[in-house]
């Protein structure tokens, strides 16, 4: 199995990146990450205002996957992810919405074991781990990793974890993914600007699937999840709610009322991450509400 180290980063998702690493439609390739402060911060004496923030969200990649062309949709199929052995967790004035009432920096630095990260000792935090930033180049220019979009990137959406689908749109030829910003654990929303950051290995299948999306679309065993990232609330929201109407009229055959109904019937809408530049929304649909068809296993 091919292993992508994570000496090969970037912080700007670009179609004009030259690619670090190759991988075929169909193979399996194991990623190796760092987090999200890029191995800045080892001990609790380093707060936020100590390390260069040049060097934030570093993705490992950029990952040339031969075949995809631009207008496809890339599946990222996540199989596996290995945190590293501690998590990181940042306080600080003004980090997130509540960061006016944070009056110093603090920096947490907790232990992760096989099931659980350690807050302290009474505290265990179940292990769920998730990837923050998975992308590939964006249509234009250059987009920070810090940032979520169209093409992926910081979506901070805690279904992004092993056993789900990540499906991308590809807007360069191979697609030039990449992937970092690991959680131990994160709650939607990821409230107080962190998740538990850590570094760690991720096993990935890249496969192309025949329909076409707009904006990241995360699969598990029962949801389809349609996500948007927006600089309000109010345009993530509609554009989330307008993609999930869309497709869902689409695949039931339904007019836009009759879908948008069945919107309001039986899908959730959750927040992704509230924190970022951007924020994420993502709208939930049941699989069970839709035909065979839909979620077939068709791969090529
Ligand atoms: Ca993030
Ligand atoms: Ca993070």
């Amino acid at each position: 199995m091919k292993h992508f180290p994570s000496n090969r980063t970037i912080t700007y998702f670009s179609s004009q990146n030259q690619p670090a690493y190759f991988a075929e439609l169909g193979e399996v390739v194991e990623i190796e990450t760092n987090d999200c402060y890029d191995g800045q911060v080892k001990t609790e004496e380093t707060h936020r205002e100590d390390f260069d923030r040049s060097r934030l969200n570093p993705a490992t990649g950029p990952i040339y996957i031969n075949g995809m062309q631009k207008g496809d949709t890339l599946c990222v199929e996540v199989l596996d992810i290995k945190t590293g052995d501690y998590g990181i967790m940042m306080a600080a004035p003004g980090l997130g919405p509540l960061g006016n009432s944070v009056s110093n920096s603090s920096t947490k630095i907790l232990p992760i074991y096989e099931d659980h990260v350690e807050f302290n000792e009474t505290i265990k935090i179940p292990l769920q781990p998730m990837i923050g930033v998975a992308g590939v180049a964006p249509e234009e220019g250059e987009v920070s990793t810090a940032l979520p979009g169209t093409h992926g990137g910081n979506l901070d959406t805690k279904d992004i974890k092993a056993g789900n689908k990540l499906y991308l749109p590809v807007f360069t030829e191979g697609a030039l993914a990449a992937f970092g910003d690991l959680h131990a654990a994160m709650g939607d929303g990821e409230l107080s600007g962190t998740g538990i950051e850590t570094s760690g290995v991720i096993k990935v299948r890249f496969t192309k699937v025949p329909f076409i999306i707009e904006n990241p679309v995360v699969e598990d065993e029962k949801f389809f999840y349609f996500i948007a990232s927006a600089d309000t609330y109010e345009q993530a929201i509609h554009t989330a709610l307008l993609q999930t109407t869309n497709q869902l009229a689409s695949w039931l055959d339904f007019s836009f009322e009759d879908s948008y109904r069945v919107l309001s019937a039986v899908c959730d809408l959750k927040f992704s991450q509230i924190v970022n530049e951007l924020v994420t929304v993502r709208v939930a649909v049941p699989k069970s509400l839709l035909p065979e068809s839909v979620y077939s296993e068709q791969r090529y």
